[in-house]
């Protein structure tokens, strides 16, 4: 048995843990990071990169799709475009095994040493992991656990045949004909959405009374209206009760308490993700837990001295950027730096058609926390830019306080929004007022002319509309 001791060991190379272990040996700490699986986690290998690609491929099929029907209003038409999925999941693949490569030259760079294997806890400092080559101890002084999460199943739906999750739904070798979606969250949708354009019947099966229910249904309103445009059935109030006895189909329970049977393929089952707790020796070190979630501080500290948790294994929002910025932050703890946790600027993206961003309170939260709010909507409609790229549905809406207009949220949706996460980030990271974001020249034609105008909107004077 070989043995190794160090100052930081890092369980899991997802963004959590290997943002962590970058960050740590930049610092000069002497850093080890054990990975069972592919660096970069769920997220690059099964997750945000892997999904975007295979949206941005069927945004351009459908987009061609379009073209061909004659309906393009930009007066291009084209012949009947063909889709090879295995070649898109070849080129999706690909993405990943460099992007994979990319973050090994990383930990290599920053002195991190690697380790493959699954870690288990002996006590809590040290780790044993099985490796290829036999089992390893490593001995550390302070231990991040950044072990991720997993796909929840179904105990009436379990994976397996016709019923995938979001992993193998990555990974098809064909469009399904008929696909049935279980749950209406973001993966659920950004999928199903993805799917749809290829030209897969789509139903989605809602167990609330809303699709993306976490968020307001002004917000919601355009994409429901795009899932109708592109012919996605949606069942809301509806429980998916399990498979036909054939294999063919979905059991449902509609909402008015009839069963109905939807046919399909494939049933992907996307009603949320569970933290990888298990098998990896929690009982050894007996942690504090806040429900299914390893309990921690504002600094990620777990309620044992030495041992921090990051990511998706610590709560919600299970988000690549926070276990990232939670993993920088105490890669920093543990090189002497002061540091703390505030999760008021953490971003949320649905990339769905249209996109959908959230940064800091809804309008509804902001309430809740008292005081009287402003809140400035802005609408694409009026939007230069978005009328030149079909993209009129949506809107900007800013939330601020209404004595001193420091601003509490910003919330948008439309074609491409995503990339104003930075801008809202940011605006509320730095405290701006309206007056902050009503001031700064944006330039023409943007969409982000659009935060600009729903600022100027809060203060009563916005000028295109
Ligand atoms: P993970 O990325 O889950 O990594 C954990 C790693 O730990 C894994 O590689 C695992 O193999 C390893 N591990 C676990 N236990 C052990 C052990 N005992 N020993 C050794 N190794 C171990 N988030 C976004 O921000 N944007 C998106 O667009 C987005 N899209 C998504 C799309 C899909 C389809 C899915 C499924 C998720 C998406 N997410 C997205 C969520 C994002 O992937 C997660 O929030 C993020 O990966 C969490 O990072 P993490 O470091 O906590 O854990």
């Amino acid at each position: 048995m070989k043995e190794i001791s160090c100052k930081l060991l890092v369980i899991g190379a997802g963004p959590g843990g290997y943002v962590c272990a970058i960050r740590a040996g930049q610092l000069g700490v002497d850093t080890v990071i054990v990975e069972a699986g592919k660096p970069g986690g769920t997220c690059l290998n099964v997750g945000c990169i892997p999904s975007k690609a295979l949206i941005h491929a069927a945004e351009a099929f459908e987009k061609v799709a379009h073209m061909a029907g004659g309906k393009s209003p930009l007066g291009i038409s084209v012949g009947a475009p063909k889709l090879d999925l295995t070649r898109t999941v070849a080129w999706k693949d690909g993405i990943v095994s460099r992007l994979n490569s990319g973050v090994a030259g990383l930990l290599k760079k920053a002195k991190v040493k690697t380790v493959h294997g699954w870690a288990t806890f002996r006590d809590g400092k040290t780790v044993e992991v099985e490796t290829e080559t036999g089992t390893q101890v490593i001995r550390a002084e302070a231990v991040v656990i950044a072990t991720g999460s997993a796909p929840v199943e179904l105990p009436f739906l379990p994976f397996g045949g016709p019923v995938i999750s979001s992993t193998e739904a990555l990974a098809l070798g064909e469009v399904p004909k008929k696909l049935a979606v279980v749950g209406g969250g973001y993966i659920g949708l950004e999928l199903g959405i993805a799917f749809a354009k290829m030209g897969a019947e789509v139903t989605v099966v809602e167990a609330l009374p809303r699709v993306l229910a976490q968020y307001d249904a002004e917000l919601t309103r355009p994409v429901v209206k795009r899932l109708a445009e592109l012919g996605i059935e949606v069942m809301t109030g509806a429980k998916a009760k399990g498979l036909s006895t054939k294999g063919d189909a979905l059991l449902v329970e509609t909402s008015d308490g009839k069963n109905a049977k939807i046919g399909a393929d494939k049933i992907l089952v996307t009603v949320g993700r569970k933290p990888v707790t298990e098998g990896w020796g929690l009982e050894q070190i007996d942690l504090d837990m806040s429900g299914k979630f390893i309990r921690i501080d504002d600094q990620c500290r777990s309620s044992m001295r030495g041992i921090f948790a990051i990511g998706d294994v610590t709560g919600e929002p299970m988000l690549a950027h926070r276990a990232m910025a939670q993993g920088e932050m105490v890669a920093e703890i543990v090189a002497g730096h002061k540091r703390s946790w505030d999760k008021r600027a953490i971003p949320a993206i649905c990339f769905t058609d249209p996109e959908l961003l959230t940064a800091g309170l809804s309008p509804e939260e902001a309430k809740a926390v008292g005081g009287e709010i402003k809140i400035g909507l802005f609408p694409f409609a009026a939007n230069g830019r978005a009328m030149t790229k079909l993209g009129e549905d949506g809107f900007v809406r800013v939330v601020a306080r209404a004595d001193n207009h420091l601003v509490l949220g910003i919330q948008a949706v439309g074609q491409g929004v995503s990339e104003l996460s930075a801008a809202f980030g940011l605006a509320l990271e730095m405290g701006a007022r309206l007056e902050d974001i009503a001031g700064t020249i944006h330039a023409h034609p943007t969409q982000g002319e659009g935060f600009q105008e729903a600022a100027l909107k809060a203060l009563g004077h916005a000028l295109h509309i």
